[in-house]
């Protein structure tokens, strides 16, 4: 019987997943928006569990739709849960604006946006500004009680991404950093291709998941999504699948320079229609924007 329970949430279009561990001094991996903890108290509560018992709540990175129920949730444990990022990501758990800002150097070369628009969004989706209670860099233990959990830096799709590994059994939590074929958006979103690509042949080569958990419901090629609990074969599909769609964009992009079009791709129509990638390219998180940026500054040069 796994100690690992999925939680769902849905918020739009998304489908959010954050996970249970039922340990002597529990923890929730991700925090959805601001709405999703109440949700997560009702299912915990359906496992013969307190959510008030949380003590730990681990972020795999900075990302509104992983950190924005982190305050309500830390709330719910009256403030006894340590809550977990990578120091490189923690300044997005700490002010809204840094996901302002984020967005404007990340894609606002490429795609336009009201930023106060995209303020009052934000103060919709994350439940309130904190500091971390702990912050870590990869290679940490984190103790809770009956059971260890090893963090891992796997940075690309944000700087500050980790991976949390329970000891001993072999599942491993990636929240985005193994987006294979992309989700509802049908484009994997990433911000230096390079340590993508070294993070998914880490959690590849050296890690190697017996199960593995994802922030969303990715996709494979052919358009199919991944379960909620990603079995060892499952985990190396959706691992290969990762780094073989990023070669895939890659080449894309290497062969067809940046050129102003009036396609909603542009500078980058050649590029999607080589890939055939059909859709909306603006619609927020606008993975393909992130990704074309991307390559834009991290591999621009080689071509
Ligand atoms: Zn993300």
């Amino acid at each position: 019987m796994s100690i690992v329970h999925p939680l769902v949430a849905p918020w739009g279009r998304f489908s959010l997943r954050s996970f249970f561990i039922d340990a002597e001094r529990p923890a929730i991996v991700d925090t959805g928006v601001a709405e999703s903890p109440a949700g997560m108290a009702t299912q915990v509560a359906a496992l013969g569990r307190n959510i008030a018992d949380v003590r730990w709540i681990l972020l795999t990175h900075g990302h509104i739709d992983h950190i924005g129920g982190a305050a309500g949730l830390r709330e719910l444990t009256g403030g006894l849960a340590d809550v977990v990022i990578h120091t490189a990501d923690a300044d997005f758990l700490r002010s809204r604006e840094a996901h302002v800002a984020e967005r404007r150097d990340g894609r606002g070369h490429f795609v336009s946006g009201d930023e106060d628009a995209h303020r009052a969004e934000l103060r919709a989706a994350i439940g309130g500004e904190l500091d971390p209670d702990c912050t870590v860099s990869g290679g940490e233990a984190l103790d809770l009680g009956d059971v260890r959990v090893r963090v891992h830096a796997i940075p690309g799709h944000t700087p500050g991404e980790v991976a949390y590994e329970i000891e001993g059994t072999g599942d491993v939590f990636v929240g985005d950093a193994v987006q294979a074929y992309g989700a509802a958006s049908g484009f994997p979103g990433y911000e230096d291709p390079d340590a993508y690509r070294a993070s998914l042949e880490y959690l590849r080569d050296v890690v190697k998941p017996e199960r593995l958990y994802l922030g969303h419901p990715y996709r494979r090629q052919d358009g199919s999504e991944f379960p909620e609990v990603l079995d060892a074969a499952d985990a190396l599909e959706a691992i290969q699948g990762s780094l073989d769609n990023e070669a895939r964009i890659r080449a894309a992009f290497l062969a067809h320079p940046a050129e102003a079009t009036d396609s909603p791709y542009s500078p980058f129509q050649a590029v999607a229609e080589a890939l055939g990638y059909t859709g909306n390219p603006a619609q927020e998180p606008a993975p393909f924007f992130t990704t074309m940026n991307a390559y834009t500054s991290h591999v621009g040069s080689d071509r």
